[in-house]
């Protein structure tokens, strides 16, 4: 609201006095200040799941994937000076969400729910699952460290990390790729079987190992989409 008012008094009132030029120069500080406020974690902060949402609500993603709200969408255009004034209309930034995305927004413009939202909504806590994963073994790639609780999931990640230039630092790509996963129905049970099959074994005895039919086998593995498979290494007999 600060920044709508300041741009409206620099196209009307602001004549580019100092005392001008100085008004102008605070505000932009006390906007910046309230903003880093916002992003900023509180110190004694509980790890319980409400207070990881509300961290990540004020970086401005969505809850359910990486692309920024619609609200925060919406400021990063103003601030870079994208948006006609009719845009800025008071009663059209009310309607932004800044809890999701357009994509997730939880009803549609006619006002029927949104079966995006729904299905996302369904697998949070899958999201927040994989996230954390990713979060864990991208920040120190040299080691499995997933943390998942069986060695052939740890080590998927391990591999599947090393495939990528992703950073701890790149949120939005690392919620792009734990929405990917879930999306794409990447079960744990999957992840074991990219792995078995990266470390050379064949379909039948990637069934035996996991106590599978191999049909099943081979319809999981066509199900996977490309990406998530992982590059052939030579036969280790680590599993
Ligand atoms: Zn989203």
């Amino acid at each position: 609201m600060q920044r709508q008012l300041l741009r409206q008094f620099i196209k009307t009132e602001d004549k580019q006095t100092p005392r001008d030029q100085r008004f102008v120069a605070t505000l932009e500080s006390l906007i910046g200040l309230v903003w880093d406020c916002a992003c900023k974690r509180p110190k004694r902060s509980a790890s319980t799941k409400g207070v990881n949402l509300n961290a990540q609500r004020k970086h401005g993603f969505c809850e359910l994937c990486g692309d920024l709200t619609e609200f925060a969408a919406f400021m990063a255009t103003v601030a870079e000076g994208q948006v006609n004034d009719a845009e800025l209309e008071d009663n059209k930034k009310l309607e932004l969400s800044h809890q999701y995305c357009t994509r997730h927004k939880p009803k549609l413009a006619n006002g029927e729910w949104n079966p995006a939202y729904r299905q996302a909504k369904r697998s949070l806590a899958q999201f927040d699952l994989e996230l954390a994963r990713l979060g864990r073994q991208c920040a120190k790639r040299s080691v499995p460290q997933a943390a998942s609780g069986d060695s052939l999931i740890d080590s998927y990640f391990y591999h599947y990390l090393l495939g990528q230039t992703m950073q701890p630092a790149d949120k939005a790509e690392l919620r792009h790729q734990a929405r990917l996963m879930v999306d794409s129905k990447l079960s744990d049970r999957k992840k074991q079987m990219l792995m078995l099959q990266c470390s050379g074994f064949n379909q039948s005895e990637i069934a035996r190992r996991l106590g599978i039919e191999r049909q099943a086998v081979s319809k999981a593995l066509a199900s996977i989409p490309e990406i998530f498979h992982l590059k052939k290494r030579k036969r280790q007999g680590k599993f």
